[in-house]
């Protein structure tokens, strides 16, 4: 024990295991479905904007964001102050745990959920609280309340849930936030808010609106098919969204991702047209599974969870020799993003070719 120690909470933090790029084959094409990422690549506009960025890299970019905070204060219908950007959504969850956590505070979210909580709350030297999903994947709410403790500094709601598929409503988001103590922060997020198709629908803003002590997460990195550029921000009441502000990395947001997101909001409307036939795709390939006799949680972002337990290396050796690379969670199953229609097809092929009940 003679060098420097980091403190103990980072020996402690579970690595984050990136989905595998798929290994090029002569036979066939590969697809890489392990990320949750957009297949489509950039709108025209967007890639220019980027380029034309892309020049001034010798100077520090805007460090208030200004275009970028404008253009979602008029999309969201929100004071500037009530955001706050950062670089990624991954990036806000850490920001939340070091503004409102102090070490040994406790973090509650549902489990399995997004693999970025456990590593932020442990990076900040605060506890996570995990509370099981319910058997079809969804989050349990009212246990979630019920773990909640003197101790309990934040609640994590991830809406639709990520890997699993199912999102809460607003119905049950309200009675629950009806539950929790209103110094507990709790953060809805909302990263695949956009591929959402079902009565009721969470609505991050409103609920935002209506309580003191609500975040709203939202990220460009998916629907807006920008996970390459990390651009991320919270929607919440001024003295919160100020606090994420605080903790930022000063320039974090590059030049080139704020043109890139500035130049795709102008571009909405032929966005949400291609999450449209992300939507449909997914509906393809859940309604393909289950007349191969797979029943998936229902599927509200742009990926599908296959519940395979202790087969899930097995499977994802499968999903290898079909060509498409899935996201394994050793001993709880795999994530299969929505991607090419050809990819799809083969998500639909290990469904009917892999034998789920053995
Ligand atoms: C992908 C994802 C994010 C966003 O990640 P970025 O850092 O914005 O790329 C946030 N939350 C969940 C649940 C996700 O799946």
């Amino acid at each position: 024990m003679t060098g420097p120690q980091p403190r103990a909470c980072v020996t402690q933090i579970p690595a984050y295991v990136a989905g595998k790029p798929p290994a090029p084959r002569p036979d066939m094409t590969t697809y890489k479905l392990s990320s949750n990422e957009n297949p489509f690549g950039p709108l025209p506009g967007v890639l220019e904007a980027a380029a034309r960025a892309a020049e001034q890299m010798n100077r520090y970019p805007d460090m208030g964001s200004t275009a970028l905070y404008a253009a979602l204060s008029d999309k969201l219908g929100v004071a500037t102050d009530e955001l706050a950007l950062a670089t990624g959504s991954v990036a806000l969850i850490y920001q939340l745990v070091q503004a409102f956590c102090e070490p040994g505070d406790e973090v509650v979210y549902a489990w399995r959920s997004f693999e970025a909580y456990p590593i932020g709350v442990t990076a900040a030297g605060a506890r996570s609280v995990q509370v099981p999903v319910t058997a079809d994947g969804r989050h349990d709410l009212d246990a979630m309340a019920a773990a909640v403790t003197e101790r309990t500094r934040i609640v994590l709601v991830c809406t639709p849930n990520n890997p699993t598929g199912p999102a809460v409503s607003q119905r049950e988001l309200d009675d629950f936030l009806a539950k929790v103590p209103s110094h507990v922060l709790v953060v809805v997020d909302e990263a695949y808010v956009e591929f959402v198709r079902m009565s009721d629908p969470v609505d991050g803003v409103a609920t935002v609106r209506a309580h003191d002590n609500v975040v709203a997460t939202r990220t460009f990195s998916k629907a807006y098919g920008l996970a390459g550029f990390r651009v991320g921000y919270a929607v919440g009441p001024a003295p919160l969204t100020g606090a994420l502000r605080a903790v930022s990395l000063p320039f974090g947001v590059s030049g080139v991702a704020q043109a890139a997101a500035l130049a795709s909001l102008a571009a909405e409307a032929q966005l949400l047209e291609r999450v449209d036939s992300l939507v449909a795709e997914r509906d393809r390939v859940v309604r393909g599974l289950a007349e191969a006799g797979v029943v998936v949680p229902e599927a509200q972002g742009n990926f599908i969870w296959l519940a395979t337990g202790d087969r899930t290396a097995e499977l994802a050796a499968a999903a290898d020799d079909l060509g498409i690379v899935v996201r394994p969670f050793a001993g709880d199953g795999a994530r299969v993003s929505i991607g090419e229609v050809e990819a799809n097809d083969r998500t639909i092929e290990l469904g009917r070719t892999f034998s789920f009940g053995s």
